[in-house]
């Protein structure tokens, strides 16, 4: 990175809050994904959307790229830069600017922790619904680039419905409000075509977010089942009599037996073959009708027992085994690589046979935790990338895993992103026509895509695109 843009971005930001010694960018050559690792030229951490503006603009002029970081949670490598890239890190923004606690609205930052959002307005009767399970480490803003999903979006649905306007510095240095306060878009659904643009179309800067009230009433359920066949079949079974849950979570043995052992421990049966969270909230009289139903499911269903939170300690338990299972599995690997599809809920059982298939053949160790309500799996295998052998066998077995789900109707990603890990898969399920009209999208913002290079839309696919460039 030239010394010269480096004294221009700290003249921007204080030369204290631009990092570029070696030491320094280690802290953000990776994000989740443990199989990318790339050192960035140079970090430069602004505090406001005007310094955001200011950087932007001068890379603009200098034709440098950028990719934008909020805390780094991502699992797709979408985080990670080059070193000919500028890293731009919005964890210094982590202010919440306003609360209408009348109109349900907050105005934050995008460097926010997202359950911090929710804490902060608590005492309002109010919370933000999406909640990754990283929400105690992720950014509101990476949330926005992600269309970040969790737990209780079966209900409530992901980032996207959460979002009404947003304030993006666009690739040139320009600044654009997209939608409005009201969460009435008026023109075309700008908004809704930004969340989830992993970093391509810009930084967003400021997002108004929506707020709901905390639900009257809440029960959470914990069933066990024998068989993971059996628990997968009575989430469709659940979903089938029109009840919708807030949440409802899956976690295989492997899986529970790596929170049991950690500090994390729930109390979750460990020689269950599955266990399901399930989680109702609403008017008390409906939570109580739909539980006692939910419960008569389950037990037909297989299940050996169906317990209810009894206080709201043991509550906060259960969802802290199951929030912080990816850190519990810690304990059997080094490395773990977190796989991400969506498959029609009626093909569960299947694919959950199909995963044990292909972990036996290649002798991996896989955990299952996910959202099973809204068939969004995530297949965990444990591994060390000290091992060459078993990087292969890992991504071989990430490979069949995805082609398993794209074949039974699925998708290549839930709610993790394509970022680079995926991009091989993209033409899976898109057209080279298809993938032409994203790249042309992403073009509109971003002309000479600089902003956040090389990931999500694989260039070597779009011939179409390439076709149409070279008669031009
Ligand atoms: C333990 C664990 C559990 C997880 N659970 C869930 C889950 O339940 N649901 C879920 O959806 N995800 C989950 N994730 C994935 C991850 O936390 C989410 O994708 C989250 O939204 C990323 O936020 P971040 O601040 O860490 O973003 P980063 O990882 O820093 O960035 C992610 C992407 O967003 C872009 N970006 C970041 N900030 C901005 C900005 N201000 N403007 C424009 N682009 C930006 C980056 O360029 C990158 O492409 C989990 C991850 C972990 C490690």
């Amino acid at each position: 990175m030239s010394p010269a843009l480096i004294e221009e971005l700290g003249r921007i930001v204080g030369p204290r809050w631009v990092r570029h010694r070696r030491a320094e960018l280690k802290t953000y050559a990776m994000d989740g994904l443990p199989t990318r690792e790339s050192y960035p030229g140079v970090v430069v951490i602004p505090a406001s959307s005007s310094e955001v503006r200011e950087v932007v603009r001068l890379l603009h002029l200098a034709g440098a790229p950028f990719v934008a970081r909020g805390a780094g949670t991502g699992l797709s490598g979408g985080a990670v830069a080059d070193p000919e890239t500028v890293l731009i890190a919005l964890t210094r923004m982590n202010r919440i600017l306003h609360v209408d606690p009348v109109r349900r609205r907050a105005v934050v930052q995008p460097g926010v922790v997202n359950a911090r959002l929710s804490e902060a307005v608590a005492p309002l009767g109010l919370h933000y619904v999406p909640d990754p399970s990283s929400q105690a480490a992720c950014t509101v803003g990476g949330n926005v680039a992600e269309n970040a999903g969790g737990p209780h979006c079966l209900k409530y649905g992901v980032t996207t419905n959460h979002i009404v306007q947003l304030e993006v510095v666009l690739p040139d240095g320009s600044t654009v409000e997209l939608g409005s306060p009201h969460g009435e878009p008026w023109g075309p659904d700008l908004v809704g075509l930004f969340v989830g643009s992993e970093g391509m179309f810009g930084i967003v800067t400021a997002i108004t977010v929506r707020l709901e009230p905390v639900p009257a009433s809440v029960r959470t359920l914990l069933a066990d089942f024998p068989t993971v066949r059996a628990a997968s079949e009575a989430v469709s079974s659940v979903i089938a009599t029109g009840i919708v849950p807030a949440a409802m979570e899956m976690m295989d043995r492997a899986c529970v037996a790596a929170v049991e052992a950690s500090i994390y421990a729930a109390g979750y049966p460990t020689d269950a073959a599955a266990v399901l969270l399930v989680e109702l909230d609403g008017q008390p009289d409906a939570v109580e009708a739909e539980s006692e139903t939910v419960r008569a499911i389950l037990c037909e269903r297989g299940a050996r027992s169906v317990r209810s939170a009894s206080s709201a300690a043991d509550r906060a338990r259960l969802w802290q085994g199951r929030k912080k299972a990816f850190g519990a599995m810690g304990r059997i690997a080094p490395d773990l690589a977190v796989q991400d599809a969506v498959v029609p809920r009626s093909a569960l059982p299947d694919i959950m046979d199909r995963i044990a298939e292909i972990r036996d053949r290649h002798g991996l160790s896989i955990s299952n935790v996910f959202h099973a309500g809204d068939g969004n799996l995530h297949p965990n295998i444990s591994f060390d990338r000290g091992d060459p052998d078993l990087v292969h066998r890992v991504h071989v077995a990430c490979h069949e895993i995805m082609a398993v789900c794209v074949a039974a109707g699925g998708s290549i990603t839930g709610e993790h992103g394509v970022g680079s890990d995926k991009l091989d898969y993209m033409p899976w399920i898109f057209s080279p026509e298809t993938l032409a009209a994203m790249r042309a999208v992403r073009r509109v913002f971003d002309p000479a895509e600089r902003a956040n290079p090389g990931k999500v839309v694989p260039v070597h696919a779009c011939r179409e695109w390439r076709a149409a460039r070279g008669a031009q």
